[in-house]
């Protein structure tokens, strides 16, 4: 589904990503983590190609992100994407912001776009909240809207960048709910998060990033209960 070759990338003459080679299946969901600075965000955004690279390769679906004739729209479309800070469209009701996208990239009809729209806020919790706007939410409602959001793109897969590193504690489960429900429904998943016990119930595969490199890849029950690199196993000190 999501295949990463030797994917290197500078900003200008600094090395964020170093040749980083990662493969995600169909239905898998991958929890990367890191220090802070380590290039998780880069790394993510490389591949719906909201940041280049120089060096390597990254498929997506059979798509190849770098080439200069990939169509980029439906590139996004195919891989969601929901952001630390929510990014919602603050001058538009809920409803709308779910609509948007599907009605400017997917050409969707007014009627087609609300009834799917309707149907992912009914999933997501947020049905009776339509005809609000973001800033009368509370950051956990606004983050079920984004999911649901990327959710209305019918995507291949959904890349998380710290979906609840933003919100409140007493938010961070009702955000975790809603990621694990859609992981039981098999979609593919790659998540930047430091919730660890997410991590170990929900994801598939983990991976670790340190100054750019992928230092561990490896199944959770691996990551969890095997040998680590010393350099995991350091960070893992410090946020468990
Ligand atoms: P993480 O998400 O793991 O905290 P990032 O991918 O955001 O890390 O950033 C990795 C490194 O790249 C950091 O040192 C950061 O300062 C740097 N960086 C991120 N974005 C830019 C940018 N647009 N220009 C220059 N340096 C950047
Ligand atoms: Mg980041």
């Amino acid at each position: 589904m999501i295949e990463l070759n030797n994917v290197s990338k500078w900003y200008n003459d600094y090395q964020v990503l170093k040749d980083c080679t990662l493969t995600v299946e169909r239905g898998e969901i991958v929890v990367i983590c890191g220090p802070s600075g380590s290039g998780k965000s880069t790394l993510i955004k490389t591949v719906n190609a909201l940041e280049p690279f120089q060096e390597g390769s990254i498929r997506v679906h059979g798509m190849e992100v770098g080439a200069p004739d990939t169509d980029l729209p439906a590139l996004r479309a195919r891989v969601g994407m929901v952001f630390q800070s929510f990014e919602l469209f603050p001058h538009m009701t809920i409803l709308q912001n779910v609509m948007i996208g599907q009605r400017v990239v997917l050409s969707r009809s007014s009627s087609d776009a609300e009834a799917q729209a309707r149907r992912l806020l009914d999933r997501v919790g947020m049905a009776d909240h339509a005809h609000k706007y973001p800033a009368q939410l509370s950051g956990g409602q606004q983050q079920r809207v984004a999911i649901a959001r990327a959710l209305a793109m019918d995507p291949m897969a959904i890349l998380f960048d710290e979906p609840t590193s933003a919100l409140d504690p007493e938010m961070v489960s009702e955000v975790l709910d809603v990621m694990t429900s859609l992981a039981k429904e098999g979609m593919t998943m790659m998540v930047v998060t430091h919730e660890m016990g997410f991590a170990r119930r929900v994801a598939t595969r983990m991976v670790f990033i340190d100054r750019g490199e992928i230092i561990e890849n490896c199944p959770t029950e691996e990551f969890f209960g095997g040998t680590r690199n010393p350099r995991t196993e350091a960070f893992l000190g410090k946020i468990l």
